[in-house]
């Protein structure tokens, strides 16, 4: 697997400095944060954040993320695509492949049918946006006990219903713990449906306690990451792995610095000789 850098584990940086830190620690590619995405194109041209991840040698891998996608109202359904518009065509710009999208809490008397139904409409109208610029999503579900879309395999199953090629999953090592997703459900998936595995690990904490806060590098914490990384590669998983860690005592870190610890961590959970 190769290894991507995501924007969240460095929060209080800017996107250039992701860039940089990601380059010069080995990390193969970046996943770039809507914000910080937002705030350096305040400033700055697509083309000059092409010619930034080429000086650095790395590759954009997606764009994290636009959160709450299912369940809006009329209004903020607009907005949705919008921001999908949006964000596509400037990934379209950079050569980033994907787009990352995120189910909403669970509302009030919906059942999984009804999730099923809306997560399945909202995505097939979401392809068709990417599809115009050649980008696919990649459909991030959450453990914590209020998302509407808690485990792999109801994840796996919208997103077979949806039917496109370019709408995939995201597999994240602490919502697939936190959320009880079962390792059975990782050998169920069509390996070309899953674009992104998050790598992270987590306190020892009971599931339902656990919040983005408790994050840690791969190997501090709890989480089955040997097993998560061996169930992928036995269906040929062979995508990138990124470190996506919200942690404010990391954010206080050295971005170059923590960086360099973040690759070393994945590798070492992957396995990987380096
Ligand atoms: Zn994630």
């Amino acid at each position: 697997m190769q290894i991507a850098l995501n924007g969240a584990t460095t929060m209080n940086a800017d996107l250039e400095t992701d860039i940089r830190a990601a380059s010069e620690s080995g990390f193969d590619c970046l996943e770039i944060w809507a914000s910080k995405l937002g705030t350096f194109l305040k400033q700055h041209a697509a083309s000059e954040l092409n010619d930034l991840f080429r000086a650095n040698k790395i590759k954009p891998y997606s764009i994290n993320s636009i959160e709450r996608i299912s369940f809006r109202d009329p209004a903020g359904h607009q907005a949705l695509l919008a921001e999908c518009e949006d964000l596509c065509q400037i990934a379209e710009k950079i050569g980033c492949p994907y787009v990352v999208v995120v189910p909403s809490p669970l509302p009030d008397g919906i059942n999984r049918a009804g999730v099923i139904d809306e997560s399945r409409k909202v995505l097939t109208e979401l392809s068709a946006v990417a599809a115009k610029y050649n980008v696919s999503l990649a459909f991030e579900f959450l453990g914590q006990p209020d998302c509407s879309v808690q485990t792999l395999s109801l994840a796996n199953e919208i997103v077979s219903e949806v039917g496109r090629s370019n709408i995939g999953l995201v597999i994240d090592s602490f919502h697939f713990y936190a959320g009880g997703s079962t390792l059975e459900s990782i050998s169920d998936l069509d390996p070309s449906r899953l674009f992104i595995f998050h790598i992270n690990d987590a306190e020892d904490l009971p599931r339902e306690q656990l919040e983005d806060r408790h994050r840690l590098l791969p190997g501090l914490g709890i989480l089955p990451l040997k097993q998560i990384a061996d169930a992928l590669k036995s269906i040929g998983y062979d995508g990138v792995a990124s470190v996506e860690i919200f942690r404010p005592e990391y954010w206080a870190r050295d971005p170059f610095d923590l960086a360099r610890d973040a690759r070393a961590a994945a590798e070492r959970a992957l396995g990987n000789n380096s």
